[in-house]
């Protein structure tokens, strides 16, 4: 299996058992730390294609194949000699650059290597026992997953027609919550939740539980951003990642933007990772890039636009998302649809059983999206038989 970007020049052998291997310490990982995160749901998936094409098509895990930017590229190079010490000057300078574009105080934010870490410790530090974690339907799991090893109760409450996380259903749905979570887009959707709904939320929610906005695809959307709520002091915390439009998910940064008693009680949960010297300085280097949003955004907006008329064409109903994954109703089982795209050589997102119909695509760049379009069409087109069952099966072990 080959991944289509820099430096992967790994055997299809060699690269299959050391994703089972990551996979397997990956969760391992997950359970010290009660997390899970989109890369770690990637390999656990990954590790059942052992029989398939060697030019694989990702778009199962909501990354952005374009990379880090140039400037984030050339920064990380100097990053790399300067990796022998801890530099936590970076750090320092990354809180800082972000904290003044945002109007924020420095106290205020917090480096972590990426965002799935302090979102568990989120869960920690607001929930237990009869605190739980309210959050939308289908939306992104690694919060449930974490309210369970703190015996926290977790309320899924479905997303509004419109995509929208419905606040007042879920200011209804718990007595005693610890923390709303809103994903502002959603993931998987791509939907996003208005500022007035969130400023409802904080405006209703019970004394003493915290909201936390989750804008790791906020840059795709034009969804308005909620750093100014963790400025004016509110129970917000916001949560970023440059593994979005940043295209960094490998490097691992993100930031936690809060007040400061709420970033304390965060960091306490278990200390916050000091980041690869590489990724903070290209960190830095994405903040000071004057164009790479508008570019970014446009770029992944063309290409979804580019899908959705063909779904539209096709007669697809699909989610209207704002950022870099949607989801289609194939209006047949969601495993079959991902392991037939598989066998086409196209990795889709995982199922969400709520939704057992629809699949969740990454928007890749214009040529994956024409493989895609290519798989799609031969995955519908063939009928979900029992041979065709037992076709899949002799293939691939994902049924098992
Ligand atoms: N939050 C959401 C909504 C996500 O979809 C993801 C990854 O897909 C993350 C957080 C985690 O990103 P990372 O840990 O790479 O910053």
């Amino acid at each position: 299996m080959k991944r289509r970007d820099i430096g992967s020049g790994s055997s299809h052998l060699d690269l299959n058992r050391r994703s089972f291997l990551r996979a397997a310490s990956f969760a391992g990982a997950a359970v010290a730390i009660g997390g899970f995160s989109e890369a770690q749901f990637a390999f656990a998936q990954a590790r059942h294609h052992s029989l398939l094409p060697e030019n694989m098509v990702f778009l199962n895990a909501n990354e952005n194949p374009l990379g880090p930017c140039a400037a984030a590229r050339a920064a990380m190079l100097e990053g790399i000699t300067q990796s022998g010490r801890y530099h936590d000057e970076y750090a320092e300078e990354l809180t800082n650059l972000f904290a003044s574009q945002n109007g924020l105080k420095p106290e205020y934010v917090q480096p972590y290597a990426g965002s799935s870490q302090p979102l568990a410790y989120c869960v920690l530090a607001f929930c237990g026992p009869g605190k739980g974690v309210v959050m939308g339907a289908p939306g992104y799991e690694p919060a449930a997953f974490t309210a369970k090893t703190c015996d926290a109760p977790a309320a899924s409450v479905a997303l509004t027609k419109e995509g929208a996380h419905d606040v007042r259903a879920m200011v209804a749905a718990s007595s005693s919550p610890g923390m709303y979570y809103i994903a502002n887009p959603n993931n998987p959707t791509g939907t996003v939740t208005s500022r007035s709904d969130i400023e409802w939320l904080l405006a209703n929610k019970p004394s003493g539980s915290i909201v936390v906005l989750d804008e790791a695809y906020i840059h795709f959307s034009d969804a308005t951003p909620c750093i100014d709520l963790v400025a004016a002091d509110k129970d917000v915390v916001v949560l970023r990642t440059f593994s979005k439009l940043y295209g960094m998910a490998g490097a691992r940064l993100g930031l936690v933007v809060a007040r400061p008693d709420l970033l304390k009680r965060i960091n306490d949960r278990g200390g916050f990772t000091f980041c690869p010297v590489p990724a903070m300085k290209a960190g830095i280097a994405s903040l000071k890039d004057a164009q790479v949003i508008a570019l970014r955004k446009k770029i992944n907006a063309d290409v979804r636009q580019e899908t959705f008329a063909w779904l539209a064409s096709q007669g697809y109903a699909f989610t209207a998302s704002q950022a870099n994954c949607f989801m289609i109703d194939a209006k047949r089982p969601t495993q079959s649809v991902i392991d037939g795209m598989a066998l086409q050589g196209v990795l889709v997102g995982r199922p969400w059983p709520m939704w057992p119909t629809h699949v969740r695509i990454t928007v890749g760049t214009p040529e994956e999206m024409a493989q895609f379009r290519t798989a799609f069409q031969k995955v519908m087109e063939t009928p979900v038989t029992a041979s065709y069952r037992r076709h899949v099966l002799s293939r691939t072990t994902l049924f098992s």
